[in-house]
């Protein structure tokens, strides 16, 4: 079925014909953005360009669809969203190929991008069906207060290259599970996934107009084209720091709802107390799924004086034999970056930390050929007040840093803008609980280097974003509270 997507050429083949738009359940022809493989710096396809009118065209199409969706029980809307968990698990093979193949990211990975993917369409059909209502007793005494949730309309979903169907369905599946439509505009390094996921979606029963996808080379005039329409009362946003505040500046004038989930740089502390081996796991888990291209991705290492050399011999050893090579192949571990600008900016920060006396272990510079490899690299001694530090490396560089007391690392893993995710591994629970209260970030991973799961609320504070994706408020993003007064 996904074959068809890519009109019968098989997922290996060296290009794909053109992929059209997916508006009101058709297929827009079009062309014009290239997508390329990482690995061979090849072009691989050639999807649609959107413009503006086929921005406006796809609200039309929402619009159109908006009134029975909503309509439409709870249980069946759960059905449908159950349907394409089963298609996405049946798929899943041509899936992570697919995610392989435009993403860069080892197959290992990408079958986990596919597995944690397919699990919020299945969550979101399991939260469908207990949507929160409320019924108080007004405090006066007079009457009563019932609290009921709406959808809350059109939503229009902006998505990374990174986990280009996980970012998907973890905004699709809530979306739809509260009665909304939407329009999901990939990002344009991996559109084929959302595309291969909207035929998917079609083959589960999701009606024409409820999901409609658009990839365009314009992103801000296509965005603001829809937040300018009153229709559209909902943006859900995932992406970077800088592209989310400008996307709030445009959402304010429209006073659109708006969830951002955004960039991070996460600290993973190391006690006395942790257990090694443990820690160089998780660190390896933190670290390294999809070669650093993670929001999550551990940033900063922190590891206390006891533990620190062991900890950098470990580490170093354990990354310095990991495989580098193009993901799609089988027993790749660490597959390209996305782009060559990707490896220049992780050069440029590997480079400025070492003139600042950083020690390099292992890995250090970008790997010859077309593609675009950066190697598994361990720096220590990073001086605090580096640049990598304070930016998101997102690629395979793991930099460790010494502390003393816990009071110093506390205060260095709170040193930053970003506030997503943090790690901290220690033999005692009641201290890594007692750290992990007293740090800044969204989530708190303790003794294990994982965080994200379905069934959990996902999202950072500061810079990191606003709202909640996953567990059982994410459905609530995308609804209304509506209060009746009710004089019975
Ligand atoms: P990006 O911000 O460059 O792009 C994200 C999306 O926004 C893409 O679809 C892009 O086309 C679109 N976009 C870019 N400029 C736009 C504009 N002016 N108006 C509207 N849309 C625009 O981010 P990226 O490079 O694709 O992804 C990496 C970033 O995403 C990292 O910062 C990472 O931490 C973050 N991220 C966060 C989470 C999370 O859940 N917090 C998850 C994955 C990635």
């Amino acid at each position: 079925m996904i074959r068809d997507t890519i009109h019968g050429e098989d997922y290996a083949a060296p290009a794909f014909h053109a992929q059209g738009l997916y508006i009101g359940g058709a297929w827009v022809p079009g062309s014009g953005i290239p997508v390329m493989n990482p690995a061979t710096a090849e072009v691989l396809a050639e999807v649609a360009d959107a413009t503006a009118a086929d921005a406006l065209r796809s609200i039309d199409a929402a619009a159109e669809a908006a009134a029975e969706w909503r309509a439409t029980s709870a249980r069946q809307r759960a059905e449908i969203l159950r349907r394409w968990f089963q298609l996405m698990t049946q798929h899943a093979e041509e899936l992570a190929r697919l995610i392989s193949l435009e993403n860069g990211k080892a197959l290992p990975d990408a079958r986990g991008e596919v597995a944690y993917a397919a699990e919020f369409f299945r969550w979101y059909a399991e939260e469908a069906v207990r949507i929160p209502g409320e019924f108080r007793h007004a405090p006066a005494g007079a009457y009563n207060i019932l609290v009921d949730h709406e959808p809350m309309g059109i939503a229009v979903l902006i998505t990374p290259w990174n986990f280009p169907a996980a970012m998907a369905a973890r905004k699709i599946g809530p979306a739809l599970a509260a009665g909304c439509t939407v329009i999901l505009k990939p990002a344009s390094e991996t559109p084929l996934t959302a595309y291969a996921m909207a035929r998917l979606g079609a083959e589960a029963g999701v009606p024409p107009g409820v999901v409609n996808v658009l990839t365009t080379t314009q992103p801000a005039a296509i965005t603001n084209a829809m937040l300018t329409d009153p229709r559209v009362r909902k943006l859900s946003f995932t992406g970077s720091t800088g592209v989310g505040r400008t996307l709030l500046a445009e959402a304010s004038k429209s006073v659109v709802s708006c969830s951002m989930e955004l960039g991070g740089n996460a600290p993973f502390l190391v006690f006395d107390d942790a257990d090694l081996e443990a820690a160089l796991d998780g660190a390896m888990v933190a670290k390294m799924r999809n070669a650093g291209e993670a929001c999550t991705a551990a940033n900063r290492f922190y590891v206390q004086t006891g533990l620190h050399d062991a900890f950098v011999a470990g580490l170093t050893k354990r990354m310095a034999t990991l495989r580098v090579g193009p993901g799609s192949e089988e027993g790749t571990q660490v597959g390209p970056m996305i782009t060559s600008a990707a490896v220049s900016k992780i050069e440029r920060l590997v480079a400025d930390a070492v003139k600042q006396g950083a020690r390099l272990h292992t890995g250090g510079n970008a790997l010859p050929g077309n593609g675009y490899f950066y190697p598994p690299t361990v720096l220590d001694n990073v001086p605090h007040d580096a640049e990598i530090a304070h930016t998101e490396i997102f690629g395979p560089v793991a930099a460790i840093y010494r502390f003393d007391t816990e009071a110093e690392a506390i205060r260095l893993a709170n040193n930053t803008e970003y506030g997503l995710a943090a790690y901290v591994y220690s033999g005692n629970l009641s201290h890594a609980l007692r750290v992990g209260k007293r740090l800044e970030s969204g989530m708190v991973a303790i003794n294990r280097g994982l965080v994200s799961d379905p069934a959990a609320p996902f999202g950072g504070v500061k810079q990191s974003g606003l709202g909640r994706e996953g567990g059982v408020t994410g459905i609530l993003e995308f609804m209304e509270p509506k209060y009746f007064a009710v004089d019975f």
